[in-house]
């Protein structure tokens, strides 16, 4: 069993269980595949016996936390794990063997094949397919204004590229690696064990084919170095905050000749401190005094655009009672939302002169209204 099939391999599906499944689950599935496969009910049948390692090697990786995670994360990232572990040793072989050991070397050995144009690494048909980089996330932070707009922002990004010192080669500048002699460049060997052969990542190479024996100084002969880019991201008008915006091409380098892989760009709005925001509309308080409220009044409110636009309010508005600015909101590829304008009563901190003595008296001719009429009517009855 090679490392490459470790990324290849759906442990999942081979017990018939999804990612989702709990520790139970997968020991139930095991169980019972175990039983229809095992080699005593089934001598002398070679499909069954494979059958039976498949579904053992699968439950000895899901059946352990630590190993499920990682597993998990191996196959979610793949590359992008590539190098992580450095050059851990492979532990005593088989399916016990390390997975971040083993999938870091793999990974990496694979993508030195590919940075070397794969001729040197070749001798395994098939083995070395182009593939896909991975996808990379990053994270942009835009202002509510931005946001509502829409903005072409960039994004600087650390992840790992093909070293400019070596050009990925992982050989000191003026040298080049050369072809491993323990395997011929094909990057594996074959240990056998209780009568299987097991091909296992080659042990003077770490699976890479090749041997760098002057290592560049700028990625220690890795060949891979963090790197930082900047990369364009256009931002469409109305992104939702949290919202994660795809670019096609800007993640990490293909293999083997394989396409980039995409960067994955969450967006974070900061809040505005007068807008918020609903769908496409845009909403906003605005506080009216009580006569205001009670005679009607036409205010003044304002927008996204800094414009200013009359809202009129009928007599007897309640507080809280929230009026629609038609086409005022945020203008989105879909649509036009409208500004929605929430009115509170505001009332005065400190009532002092002619104005307390206009209160005063219109609390005395409003004395009869009282309105806990109905509310105290209501608690006596019930
Ligand atoms: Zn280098
Ligand atoms: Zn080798």
């Amino acid at each position: 069993m090679s490392a490459r099939d470790y990324l290849d391999k759906d442990f999942y599906a081979v017990l018939g269980v999804n990612k989702t499944s709990t520790a139970d689950d997968i020991k139930k599935a095991y169980r019972k595949l175990a039983r229809q496969f095992h080699p005593d009910a089934n001598a002398g049948d070679e499909k069954a016996e494979e059958k039976f390692k498949e579904i053992s090697e699968a439950y000895d990786v899901l059946s352990n936390d630590d190993k499920r995670r990682e597993y998990d994360e191996m196959r979610q990232y793949g590359g992008a794990f590539s190098g992580a572990s450095g050059g851990g040793g492979y532990g005593p072989g088989g399916p016990n063997v390390n997975l971040g050991d083993l999938f870091g070397n793999a990974d990496l050995g694979d993508m030195l094949g590919g940075m070397f144009g794969g001729a040197g690494a070749g001798g395994r048909p098939g083995g070395r397919r182009a593939a896909k980089g991975d996808d990379l996330a990053g994270r942009v932070t835009l202002s509510f204004r931005d946001a509502a707009s829409g903005v072409t922002t960039s994004l600087a990004l650390r992840s790992e590229a093909a070293c400019t010192t070596c050009r990925g080669s992982g050989a000191k500048p003026g040298t080049s690696p050369h072809t491993c002699a323990s395997c011929g460049g094909s990057g594996q060997t074959v240990r056998q064990q209780g009568g299987f052969g097991f091909a296992e990542p080659c042990r003077a190479c770490h699976g890479r084919g090749q041997v760098v024996d002057d290592p560049c100084p700028a990625c220690s002969g890795v060949g891979v170095s963090m790197q930082t880019r900047t990369v364009n991201v256009r931002v469409p008008a109305g992104v939702k905050n949290e919202a994660t915006l795809r670019v096609p091409g800007k993640g990490a380098p293909g293999r083997h000749g394989g396409p980039a892989g995409d960067l994955l760009v969450t967006v974070h709005v900061t809040p505005h401190a007068v807008f918020g925001r609903k769908g496409d509309n845009l909403t906003v308080s605005a506080p009216i005094t009580f006569t205001e409220a009670a005679l009607g009044a036409t205010i003044a409110v304002p927008t996204l655009d800094g414009e200013l636009v009359k809202l009129k309010v009928p007599a007897g508005t309640p507080s809280g009672r929230t009026f629609r600015v038609k086409g005022r909101g945020l203008t989105t590829s879909r649509a036009t939302g409208d500004l929605l304008v929430t009115v509170d009563v505001a009332v005065p901190q400190r009532v002092t002169g002619k104005a307390k003595d206009a209160l005063q008296q219109y609390a005395e001719v409003t004395a009869d209204d009282d309105p806990r009429r109905d509310l105290l009517a209501q608690a006596e009855k019930e």
